[in-house]
């Protein structure tokens, strides 16, 4: 390709975003912002995410079948399984005006993903056992009403994504795909160029399980997630679901003080509440009420500097989920306003789940269950009765050990590039899907999906290789191998020779950009060529004779060839 002919050169004065991949791939004229979190790929990196995307298709392909399923679909299916009205990030269309109102009223959703479409999918085509296990993929493009769009390509409202789904006659071969999925996954990142960088993840199984499931993980300063790795056990957590051990604190010594109920009216947050109580944090405690999806109010508390987490939780108090309870039922229960609520004389009937933080402490502190009091100086086995067992039911953070192998966690952030989920018989009981067996009776069917962000891929690729001077693509993915630069090109004969050496590049099937541009001076050529990142760069000018420079991106080292080295060594 001729770059003098490119659509989406590379933008001078291009502002800098707030991440490193915007901020580049703008500048590089790969994609154009037309909003937050929405972008069009420009011609150079419409190249990128296909060739993403095609090392991902190739993986895949020997896994499932790929199909393309319809971005809308009839509110109907989503509300099928209930999740029209529980999914937060999901977005329908209505039509715009009177005159798209008077042709027609239906709303349709914008898939997120695409469980409500493959199941009913699935099961129009097959039903015998015979046709079992089976696989369908597709590459995408998802909507999601994301909250906070931010990071460029790693985090969209629009985003395109690879879904595979699964189906199995029985758990046992679900789970025994899951893990060829898990190395078709570890396959596919290394011929993405970021797998040394990633990494599988334990995470939050969702609702209808207790077992984790996985994500891929790719170590990057600029990514959402925080993982907690245990290097004794080689495990990674996702903060969401990794165990912890709070550091102990240093005072249980200290002899037990009279408890004391003290006035500390509207004050908002644990370290206010320290600062005002003169305590440390650590003796502080957060107690907070809720409603179990099984109709029970419970509270949890946890040391002051952690939080609740609603997953842990939710399991070990058994149920499905567990939300934060209403101010009227807060009221209820501590018979105080909102934000005295402690753990000290709560009605029988409200379990109390004490996080293992609370545990150990002296003369700590509760929210004493009546307006505008805290209570201090309250001791376990005198002020409240020793539980019989204390939980994990906190947030992680930094500094927490391990439970099993009582070591300090390394923490990392990093970005999920893929996700495999069980999904059990949650999807094809919504849709009654069942297989027939060897008797003609009817059977179970078990689900497994699985996804890869191939527009984030994108945009951490750039996060992880980049210098000052621009992007540095992995070969696998670069728009073009060679970025060949014609300087000169006013002198006839040198213009003569660059358009040869293009013409002979092109008939070996080297994969190169052509920068013929005549009048752009060198200094801004090679500035360009460094941001748009190809890995090689040849160069045909005057000071090169009858040779062609090359030079590696990845290096400073300049070299002299000839057309037949360099196309050896291509
Ligand atoms: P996250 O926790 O980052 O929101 P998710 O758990 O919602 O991700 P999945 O539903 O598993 O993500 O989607 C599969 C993959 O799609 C993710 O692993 C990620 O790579 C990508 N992805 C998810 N949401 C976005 C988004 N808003 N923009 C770009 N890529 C996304
Ligand atoms: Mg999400």
């Amino acid at each position: 390709m001729l770059y003098s002919k490119l659509f989406g050169k590379t933008k001078k004065n291009s502002k800098e975003y707030d991440s490193t991949n915007a901020t580049l791939l703008i500048k590089g004229g790969f994609i154009d912002q037309v909003m937050a979190g929405t972008y069009t790929y420009l011609t150079l990196g419409t190249k990128v995410l296909a060739k993403i995307e095609q090392i991902i298709r190739e993986e895949m392909d020997k896994i499932g079948n790929e199909v393309f399923m319809p971005s809308i679909t009839p509110a109907s299916l989503w509300q099928q399984t209930g999740r029209f009205e529980t999914v937060d990030v999901l977005m329908k269309t209505v039509p715009a005006n009177k005159f798209a109102l008077a042709k027609s009223d239906a709303e349709y959703v914008l898939n997120p993903t695409h469980e409500e479409v493959v199941t009913p999918l699935a099961k129009k085509f097959i039903t015998s056992y015979k046709d079992f296990p089976f696989a369908l993929y597709q590459i995408q493009t998802k909507f999601r009403n994301e909250p906070r769009v931010k990071s460029g390509l790693l985090r969209g409202r629009e985003f395109r994504m690879k879904d595979l789904y699964s189906f199995h006659t029985s758990e046992e071969d679900m789970k025994k795909y899951y893990e060829k999925v898990k190395e078709a996954y570890v396959k596919t990142f290394s011929r993405l160029g970021i797998g040394k960088d990633t990494v599988v993840a334990l995470a939050s199984g969702g609702s209808f399980t207790d077992d984790f499931s996985h994500e891929f993980q790719t170590l990057c300063d600029t990514g959402e997630d925080t993982l907690f790795y245990d290097k004794s056990s080689s495990v990674y957590y996702n903060r969401e679901v990794a165990p912890s051990l709070a550091p102990e604190v240093k005072y249980h010594d200290e002899k037990m003080l009279p408890r004391q109920d003290v006035v500390g009216e509207g004050i908002i947050g644990v370290e206010e509440l320290a600062n005002f109580l003169k305590i440390p944090v650590e003796k502080t405690t957060k107690t907070l009420i809720f409603e179990t999806d099984d109709g029970r109010v419970i509270a949890a508390a946890v040391r002051g500097g952690y939080d609740v987490n609603e997953d842990k939780l939710r399991k070990v108090a058994r149920c499905k989920a567990v939300k934060l309870a209403s101010e009227k039922t807060v009221k209820t229960v501590t018979k105080a306003e909102v934000g005295y609520a402690g753990i000290l004389d709560l009605p029988k009937e409200v379990e109390v789940y004490l996080d293992e933080s609370v545990a150990n402490r002296t003369n700590f502190e509760t929210g004493a269950n009546k307006t505008h009091y805290h209570s201090i100086n309250v001791n376990f086995g005198r002020d409240i009765p020793l539980p019989k067992q204390f939980f994990d039911i906190k947030i992680s953070k930094r500094g927490d050990l391990n439970p099993k192998t009582k070591k300090e966690y390394q923490v990392f952030a990093a970005s999920e590039v893929g996700n495999i989920f069980p999904l059990y018989t949650k999807f094809s009981e919504a849709f009654d899907y069942k297989y027939i067996d060897r008797e003609g009776k009817e059977k179970p069917i078990y689900m497994g999906c699985y996804g890869i962000g191939s527009s984030r891929i994108m945009g951490i690729i750039v996060e992880k290789y980049h210098d000052e001077r621009g992007i540095v693509w992995p070969k696998a993915v670069a728009p073009f191998q060679v970025h060949l630069v014609g300087l000169d090109l006013k002198d006839e004969s040198i213009k003569t020779k660059a358009h040869e050496v293009y013409q002979a590049l092109l008939k070996k099937n080297v994969d190169v950009i052509f920068d013929d541009r005549v009048e752009t001076t060198a200094g801004e050529k090679f500035s360009d060529a460094d941001l748009i990142g190809i890995p090689t760069r040849l160069v045909v000018s005057k000071r090169t004779a009858d040779k062609i420079e090359f030079k590696k991106r990845t290096e400073k080292k300049t070299e002299l060839l000839s057309l037949d080295d360099i196309i050896g060594r291509l």
